[in-house]
């Protein structure tokens, strides 16, 4: 059976050869993958030492001398209202090529490739912490409408069959219309999401621990206020983990 189907892959892969969506590069690998390997490799990955706390990456390996404990400023002077985030890349590069694709050109089948480089780094930014429910950033309905599909739901519902974790997609809810986050500041960010969510049936997540799931932290705007009213709905503990993270280039230092 097997043999068939490795022989049926190989004459596939004559007929139709499969090119890399990044850079056209053919793929030789087998299996289903999208992306070839150099392409793979060039993902900028999130490595230690970053903030304990929101995971930002630190410009020096000499900020974690003082405490291994040591938050960033914005975490030390804004205490956010998550325990943990962590991000498997730096929104840039392929990976945001990647998410892209994923999201505005709705290529399904990135997602399954994202969920797996999020499953393959999940042990190394997580290592102690148990989580009862997944729960994906909701996208407004009109949004929805527009794309078809949330890619945070994609996601979640990835990993939570890889890690046998149950998915609340229905736990959260957005109230109303706000702008899309890209253009804004900081501080707009923070008023358009504000009160933007709503808890259905918040006595699931009573004591409960919860990871918020989603594509890109960018400022944390979002992932905050998610957390925030998941905390005041009962939750014990909120985590947040997406597949990337925009680092400003004044922090953090290049991983080549
Ligand atoms: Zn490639
Ligand atoms: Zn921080």
């Amino acid at each position: 059976m097997l043999t068939f189907r490795r022989l049926g892959e190989g004459i596939l892969d004559t007929i139709f050869p499969r090119h890399c969506l990044l850079c056209t590069a053919r793929i030789r690998e087998r299996g289903d993958t999208l992306i070839c390997e150099q392409c793979w490799k060039k993902i900028p990955l999130i490595h230690a030492p970053y903030c304990p706390r929101c995971g930002l990456p630190f410009a020096s390996p000499a900020a974690l001398c003082a405490s291994p404990e040591h938050q960033c400023a914005s975490c030390r002077h804004h205490p956010p209202p998550f325990e943990v985030a962590r991000a498997v890349g730096r929104y840039e590069g392929v990976l945001r090529e990647l998410i892209h694709l994923f999201k505005y050109q709705r290529r399904l089948r990135l997602g399954k490739a994202l969920v797996a480089l999020m499953d393959q780094h999940w042990g190394e930014r997580f290592p102690d912490r148990q989580f009862d429910y997944l729960v994906p950033v909701p996208l407004h309905h009109r949004r929805l409408r527009e794309r078809e599909f949330n890619q945070a739901q994609v996601l979640a519902e990835g990993l939570g069959r890889l890690r046998d974790i149950p998915v609340l997609t229905t736990l959260l809810a957005k109230r109303c219309w706000t702008r899309s986050q890209v253009e804004l500041s900081g501080q707009e960010r923070r008023e358009n999401v504000r009160d933007t969510f709503i808890l259905q049936r918040a006595e699931r997540i009573h004591d409960k621990s919860l990871l918020l799931i989603d594509d890109v932290f960018t400022t944390g705007a979002t992932a905050s206020e998610a957390a925030r009213v998941l905390t005041a709905g009962g939750a014990a503990r909120v985590a947040v983990y997406t597949v990337a993270r925009v680092v400003e280039r004044s922090h953090g230092f290049r991983h080549q």
